[in-house]
């Protein structure tokens, strides 16, 4: 794990992590550049401490070494397996940190969404902070996410892995949390609406040629039918559900997620949260 501390303009501590996954190289590459854009020394008190995971697995361009770190948490410091070593220095890193932002990038289809685990008021403002217009609240899937571990944490899919799309849409989007927190001050934060969708339902493949016929939070009409291949047909016979990680060759088993959307999240003035 690689640690970079820069200056903030105010006074909270937030905190990018990059290169959880070592077959995403879009974070690290994130992360490097806001090193190299952010000054070493900021006007106020806060601190903006800048992470790269997992060095070996971004090496090796694998996802990881023993384990999946994303799966690892809260981890074992005496684990034989990297990962699992791994995760508690990466949540000791992070403790104490008013925002977290841990980059990710999937093999699905724009657009780019957040996931969060606990609506706390930092994560209102990170979520409608950065320039999407979907989150997953992922609160009943996982425990072992670090999103699901770290106080104030959001992971943010920026984009399909390897593209220079997913590094320009992601770099954008970290200066969109850093000024939503004040530690950057080169224009006024923008706060807009997001869509919650809460998901927890994977959409199994079964074998054979696989077609996905609607796009992430694309709404799927009661009765059509959402993916399909030799083995299934899935037909969604509910409103209201929308695909995530909606996929045709990027993951094995499944074809994605099924969403449901929950609310719309406001921005934290209207909300009633004072600014941090
Ligand atoms: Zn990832």
């Amino acid at each position: 794990m690689e640690t970079i501390e820069r200056g903030s303009a105010g006074t909270s501590r937030v905190a990018i992590v990059g290169g959880i996954h070592g077959d995403e190289p879009a974070g690290a590459e994130i992360v490097r550049r806001l090193a190299a854009t952010l000054d070493s020394e900021g006007s106020g008190d806060g601190t903006v401490r800048l992470v790269i995971a997992n060095e070996p697995a971004l090496a090796a361009e694998t996802r990881y070494t023993d384990a999946d770190l994303n799966r690892a948490f809260p981890g074992d410091p005496e684990s034989d397996e990297y990962e699992r070593a791994l995760a508690p220095r990466v949540a000791a890193a992070l403790d104490g940190m008013d925002a977290v932002l841990a980059l990710h990038t999937s093999h699905s289809a724009p657009p780019p969404f957040a996931i969060y685990s606990e609506l706390t008021p930092s994560v209102r403002r990170s979520v409608t902070g950065m320039p999407i217009d979907y989150a997953l609240d992922s609160g009943n899937l996982r425990s072992t996410t670090l999103d699901s571990v770290v106080p104030h944490a959001v992971s943010i899919e920026v984009g399909r892995q390897g593209s220079e799309d997913a590094v320009e849409f992601g770099y954008e989007a970290c200066l969109a949390f850093l000024r939503a927190h004040g530690a950057l001050d080169d224009e006024p934060p923008a706060f807009t609406e997001t869509t919650v969708v809460a998901g927890d339902e994977e959409v199994p493949k079964g074998g054979g040629e696989p077609h996905v016929y609607f796009e992430n939070f694309e709404s799927i009409p009661r009765g059509a039918v959402f993916a399909e291949d030799d083995v299934y047909t899935h037909r969604v016979d509910e409103e209201g559900v929308v695909p995530i990680l909606a996929s045709e060759h990027g993951y094995e088993e499944i074809f994605g997620i099924y969403g449901r959307v929950q609310h719309t999240l406001q921005p934290p003035d209207a909300a009633g949260d004072s600014p941090v």
